[in-house]
């Protein structure tokens, strides 16, 4: 009687093990996008890889955008392969350079995009409907949990309180996010001009630094013109204008 409870307690485990998705079959689901990609998109830009492999990328933009899955910088920009380098993190937040204690990961890969790769600008590119930016605001327990994600969001402070400046505390959530995530955008390209390598180049006019806003819903771009202290739409009738 104990080997029969003792085979079924094994017969049990078996299956209900067999009934949870393993990495493999979760890896499976992939395989459908990544074909497609093999048959059409690699086959359109094949002979792209091929020469940026022999000759390396020399990409002339960084775009720094949110990890938002509806924020594609290379769709909204209609970059190919080897033309854009991008960093994403949550809120297209920059960390301040804060020396021996500066968030690595994101200025590490600044450092490289401008020293190594010798980009001429960099595009912060904020967005709307921001989760990132809405959590500035959040007052739910359960993401005050969230330690890792809390010490991030320290980079959209300055963006909160200019914005908890300028709107009533009773506005609408919607109107009062499309504030901070328009003024977060400027305060990130400041935090990127606190960065040694960064200033350099900017004065010596070897690197422009570009604000943009995503609206998600109309697939429109807006850019911060620095003159007028306005987005403005990234229209190319605009910037005919401007260069005649
Ligand atoms: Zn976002």
């Amino acid at each position: 009687m104990k080997r029969l409870l003792w085979l079924l307690s094994i017969l049990t485990t078996t299956l209900i093990a067999q009934e949870e998705p393993t990495t493999v079959d979760r890896s499976l689901e992939f395989a459908k996008g990544h074909e497609t990609f093999r048959n059409v998109s690699f086959k359109l830009h094949e002979e792209e890889y091929v020469r940026l492999v022999k000759e390396g990328q020399t990409p002339k933009t960084l775009m720094i955008s949110c990890s938002d899955s509806r924020v594609i910088p290379e769709l909204i920009s209609s970059s190919n392969p080897g033309q854009l380098f991008v960093i994403r993190t949550a809120g297209n937040f920059v960390p301040k350079n804060e020396g021996d204690k500066t968030d690595d990961g994101v200025s590490a890969t600044i450092q490289y995009a401008i020293a190594v790769l010798n980009i001429t600008d960099i595009i912060v590119c904020g967005h709307s409907n921001c989760g990132a930016v809405d959590g500035l605001f959040s007052t739910d327990p359960k993401l005050a949990k969230l330690t890792v994600l809390g010490r991030w969001l320290r980079w959209g402070e300055e963006a909160k309180k200019f914005t908890l400046l300028t709107v009533k505390a009773t506005a609408a959530p919607d109107k009062r996010n499309r504030i901070a995530e328009h003024v977060s955008v400027i305060y990130q390209l400041e935090h990127l001009l606190s960065f040694p390598f960064v200033k350099q180049r900017v004065d010596e006019g070897k690197l422009f630094l570009h604000g943009w806003y995503f609206d998600i819903a109309s697939g429109q771009v807006n850019y911060y013109d620095p003159r007028t202290y306005k987005f403005e739409p990234l229209l190319l009738s605009r910037a005919a204008g401007i260069a005649e």
